[in-house]
């Protein structure tokens, strides 16, 4: 039996398999470790974009559920013949691929027919992106001799809530399901190689964890097996202080907190799944995001222990797409049950709320830029006596500037508020102490780049 503390979760984003370089890669970086490498991987790079565009188009016409599955088919036949050399192989993968394709042709076909794609069916059939991509290497590890072990993680006890398309695991009852498959695994010379992305209701239904959900299965799967280590592979070195597609001169992070990587994660920093760290934070697993084109560079470390740095400031974070919905009233300061009642409208109809602010005659609510049109029309109906009149503004920006100590050390609000006024900009919101190691600042969206580019040259250029 392999000792868990010589193992280490290793996770392959969608980035990291794009064709048979990458998968190669891929393949080496396993093949390379010393401790026992546990796999989680996502789908091949747009296979989920592909899915969920099948979706949709197989239910407005029959015809599209062929091209799907065409695209579906030629993508990953490509892939496995570029990657497998040994014939034999390349033929039991490209049948494994054609038994699961056949599955997904059927279920688009369901939708086609029946005009129904609930959560449920989309998380069904998003799945299969995951369970392809597993074939796909396992496929290459064989070739190479090197025996592996598929798991999906709908047969595993991986037990989340009924949220088809945003689950979240129940960890308690997973940890007790998953005792018996972790001991099997590590009783096993196989790699595992683990499906992210999904688990099932309690009733036996797939749910999926929102895009970028096999972060969050690797977090899960470090909790499961209480692993020392977990990895997260992609084809850049790490989290960055700001957007590189905006600030040319942005660099990476060596070093984060769990708190830190939180708010970026929470607030438009795309590079982990939001739950990420939140099955790993009562262990103090430490994370890891590594680069499979360069394997050997520190990419970013996450721990639990906040660092304080030097410039305070680690990153510069901003979500373009937020809208404020305010609700004003002279007497909603006195009313209490208030924002209960606001914030019950909006979650009965999953709709999550990103932030509130309120004051003595104002409520207001932070969205996705998505879900403004439908929370005006919910929030419309409590307008009467307490709530006089709604507006809402949409082409707003947030921008989170993010660092352990910045309510600590003095003058850090100031600074950040300075370099956004100095260059003219007009903040319509600022907020410090709402979290520990974040400051918010909501702007028009037209004035992002300027001022996140303005506080990055304030804190890291001087
Ligand atoms: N394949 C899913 C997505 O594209 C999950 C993931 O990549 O982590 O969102
Ligand atoms: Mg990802």
């Amino acid at each position: 039996m392999i000792n868990k503390e010589n193992i280490k979760v290793l996770k392959f984003g969608g980035d990291c398999l794009k064709d048979s370089v990458h998968i190669l890669k891929v393949v080496n970086i396993i093949l390379s470790q010393k401790s026992f490498p546990i796999v989680v991987v996502s789908a091949i790079y747009g296979i989920t974009d592909l899915l969920i565009d099948g979706i949709k188009h197989s239910k407005e016409k029959e015809v599209n559920v062929s091209s799907t599955i065409s695209i579906l088919t030629e993508k990953h036949y490509a892939i496995a013949q570029d990657s497998i050399v040994n014939d034999s192989v390349l033929q039991t993968t490209i049948q494994n691929i054609v038994l699961l394709v056949k599955k997904v042709e059927r279920l688009l076909y369901g939708v086609s027919y029946t005009e129904e794609d609930t959560g449920a069916i989309r998380a069904h059939i998003t799945s299969f992106g995951e369970r392809l991509a597993a074939v796909i290497l396992a496929g290459v590890l064989e070739d190479k001799g090197v025996k592996s072990n598929i798991i999906e993680t709908d047969k595993i006890g991986l037990v989340t809530d009924e949220q088809y398309e945003n689950a979240t695991v129940d960890l308690k009852e997973f940890k007790v399901n998953f005792k018996p498959v972790a001991a099997n695994i590590l009783n096993d010379e196989a790699i595992p190689i683990l499906t992210g992305f999904f688990g099932n209701a309690p009733g036996g239904k797939i749910t999926t964890f929102g895009r970028n959900g096999s972060d969050y299965t690797a977090a899960v799967m470090a909790y499961g097996f209480d692993a020392p280590l977990l990895e997260i592979w992609k084809d850049i070195d790490g989290f960055m202080d700001a957007d590189p597609a905006i600030t040319p001169d942005a660099e990476i992070i060596d070093h984060l907190s769990y708190f830190e990587v939180a708010e970026l994660c929470y607030f438009g920093d795309r590079i982990l799944h939001p739950l990420t760290i939140e099955p790993i934070a009562g262990l103090g697993i430490p994370i890891h995001i590594k680069n499979i084109f360069n394997p050997d560079a520190k990419g970013t470390v996450i721990s639990p222990d906040a660092f304080v740095d030097e410039f305070i400031i680690k990153s510069v974070a901003y979500n373009p797409n937020i809208a404020m919905i305010r609700l004003h009233g002279s007497g909603i300061g006195y009313k209490a049950g208030i924002i209960t009642t606001v914030a019950n409208a909006l979650s009965a109809n999953n709709i999550n709320i990103f932030a509130i602010v309120s004051s003595q005659t104002c409520i207001n609510l932070l969205i996705e830029m998505k879900d403004a049109d439908d929370s005006y029309d919910i929030l419309k109906e409590l307008k009467g006596n307490i709530i006089e009149r709604i507006d809402f503004q949409k082409d707003i920006a947030l921008i989170a500037v993010v660092g352990e100590g910045v309510l600590k050390r003095k003058g850090i609000f100031a600074r950040v508020l300075g370099a956004v006024s100095d260059i003219r900009i007009n903040i319509e919101m600022a907020s410090a102490g709402a979290s520990e190691v974040a400051i918010y600042l909501i702007i028009a969206s037209d004035d992002v780049k300027d001022a996140v580019n303005a506080i990055h040259k304030e804190f890291f250029k001087k």
